[in-house]
């Protein structure tokens, strides 16, 4: 018996050790959203998808929509309140030792800054709404940028959502953003990549071709100060991906939400493509939760597991390739090893 109390304290004590050595993450890709974001009854979530989307029009392309479904083996349930999004999102960074970017509305991230000062670093959702009007949201003022930044409040500009308004890259309204960024140095990110399945069907104005990596050319040659973080990696174009990256050396890229919704070897096997090529430095950690913190967890253990990826490949998506773009201090990267 006391042998067996003793090989539980053990135990007990192996398990705090693991937690309070385990190296720091930093997911680029957070989001404060309200829980009701989504509507009213935001359906489970299944990481990843066990059925990509599939309609027949007759039935209406959303409206008859098979997706994630039939039951995925552990659904993960959205949030049942904003408290909620937000406490089991810190539970989840704590858990994994995660600091995190997080974007959303000012007010909201506020308040999330203010219950986690040290693991959340602010940023700002940018839209600008196209000729769809679906946008609930006015784009914000380039003053109200530039107040932000005084105040610290302006880690990076993003998540800018453009492409769900049928927004190009390089439309010129975004012209006296990228200006900005240049201007004050800070680094921007820009969803490029998958909707919601049926997305152009939802009333906003999202293209699949605005997410191609290479309608980021222009930018970059007018603005070659910027530091620009492909967010969901721009899949699945992995071609034009690694030819911007090679071009353009400047470019990181996020691997938000594929992390989790791909089918795992569709996931690996574009992850693997952009690290065999020659790119493990560019590309950072991201979970691109929204309002379901369970998502953070096998996003984790996705990279956690991937089975071409060396120990110090692990650690440079998790960690080392955001702190470079980020550009942490000496005394920052310390406190996040300590803590
Ligand atoms: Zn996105």
């Amino acid at each position: 018996m006391i042998e067996r109390l003793f090989a539980a304290c053990l135990w007990v004590l192996a398990g705090s050790a693991a937690a309070a050595e385990r190296l720091p993450i930093i997911d680029m890709h957070l989001h404060a959203r309200p829980a009701n974001y989504f509507g009213a009854n935001p359906p489970p979530m299944c990481a990843p998808f066990t059925v990509m989307p599939r309609s027949d029009p007759k039935n209406g392309i959303i409206e008859g929509m098979e997706f994630n479904g039939p039951p995925c083996a552990q659904p993960i349930p959205a949030a049942m309140s904003d408290e909620d999004v937000l406490g089991e999102t810190v539970a989840a960074m704590e858990k994994h030792n995660i600091y995190g970017v997080v974007s959303g509305e000012p007010a909201m991230i506020a308040a999330w800054s203010a219950r986690a000062p040290r693991r959340f670093l602010p940023a700002i959702d940018y839209r600008l709404p196209g000729t769809s009007g679906k946008s609930r949201i006015a784009p914000k003022p380039i003053e109200e940028l530039r107040d932000l930044h005084r105040r610290g409040q302006l880690t990076v500009i993003g998540e800018i959502i453009a492409q769900y308004e049928g927004v190009r890259p390089d439309d010129p309204r975004l012209e006296p953003l990228w200006a900005l960024a240049e201007e004050l140095d800070v680094p921007v990110a820009i969803h490029m990549g998958n909707g919601g399945p049926g997305e152009p069907y939802s009333g906003g104005g999202y293209r699949v071709a605005f997410g191609n990596p290479l309608l980021l050319e222009p930018v970059l040659a007018r603005h070659p100060k910027l530091r620009i973080s492909v967010m969901h990696a721009g899949y699945p174009l992995a071609d034009s991906m690694r030819a911007m990256m090679f071009n353009y050396p400047q470019i990181y890229v996020d691997i938000g939400t594929i992390v989790y919704a791909e089918p795992r070897n569709a996931f690996y096997s574009y992850l693997r493509e952009l690290v065999e090529a020659g790119y493990g430095d560019r590309i950072m950690f991201g979970s691109d939760q929204m309002i379901w913190p369970g998502v953070i967890e096998p996003s984790v253990r996705a990279i956690e597991d991937a089975p071409f990826l060396s120990e110090q490949q692990k650690r440079d998506i998790f960690y080392n390739n955001a702190a470079r773009f980020l550009r942490l201090s000496k005394e920052e990267i310390a406190r996040h090893h300590r803590m």
